[in-house]
């Protein structure tokens, strides 16, 4: 079984000082709870922190991550940034196809496929968000949806690669609404969601960690990592303060 992990996903918030204040904070929250949580964690600054943090979290267990990534190591994409230049600063994660990414920017499954790819190959792990608009699960496509973007993300990895990836399933109904999905809803989809994964990796696909992200909170945080396969959280608000981030953290300490 894998280790649980919580991602906290800062989006465009924080100064330099102030996401290495936070970084600091939870290194010493997660010191001093040693042996109450087993999951691990993972922050994901602005790119503008990314260096900020990873001093700050130097020599402790906190993994870091960048929100997104080029597919290209270097070349003429003035506003880009690489999988090479982030494994650089230290990120051994990338967060992908978030729909934040989707929805305002219009990025596709297509340019997700190929960023995942460039971020593998730099040696970086790749959390896959995958979720269904209000209208399409209202009109009952959530499974053809993230079908769809599973397969044409995944498509062309080979088994060994899946083994690099994190899945997050992130209804877009529910981020940053403050309506999570029910333990139902997220059991349905994370079950959907593996026997995908199986289908195309066969026992490699079992292992694949499953994240559940939207408006995950410290009030839902014990129902949602008790769902059958939540193997960990995307949290976006609620990971800007170490009071809310940290519980969130610790309702995987019995798993
Ligand atoms: C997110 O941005 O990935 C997210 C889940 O946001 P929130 O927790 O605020 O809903």
């Amino acid at each position: 079984m894998n280790t649980p992990l919580v991602v906290g996903n800062w989006k465009m918030h924080g100064s330099q000082a102030e996401c290495a204040a936070l970084a600091r904070q939870i290194v010493r929250a997660l010191g001093k709870q040693r042996g109450q949580s087993s999951a691990s964690v993972v922050i994901a600054p602005p790119f503008t922190a990314l260096t900020a943090a990873a001093r700050a979290i130097k020599n402790s267990s906190v993994g870091l991550a960048a929100q997104n990534c080029h597919w290209e190591e270097r070349g003429a994409f003035t506003g880009e940034v690489s999988p090479v230049m982030l494994s650089e600063l230290g990120c051994g994660y990338v967060i992908l196809g978030h729909s934040e990414r989707r929805h305002i920017f219009h990025e596709t499954d297509l340019e997700i496929q190929k960023r995942l790819g460039a971020a593998l190959r730099a040696g970086m792990r790749a959390i896959l968000c995958v979720g269904e608009t209000l209208d399409e699960r209202q009109s009952g496509q959530t499974f053809k949806v993230i079908g769809q973007q599973l397969r044409i993300a995944l498509k062309g990895m080979v088994k060994d690669g899946i083994n690099q990836v994190e899945i997050a399933y992130e209804p877009v109904w529910a981020i940053g609404t403050g309506q999570n999905a029910t333990s139902t809803q997220v059991a349905q989809v994370h079950k959907r969601i593996r026997q995908a994964l199986v289908k195309a990796f066969g026992s490699d696909g079992e292992t694949v960690r499953i994240l559940y992200g939207g408006s995950v909170k410290p009030e839902n945080a014990k129902e949602l990592a008790d769902t059958p396969d939540v193997a960990g959280f995307l949290v976006g608000g609620a990971s800007l303060k170490v009071e809310t981030f940290m519980p969130i953290v610790r309702a995987f300490s019995h798993k």
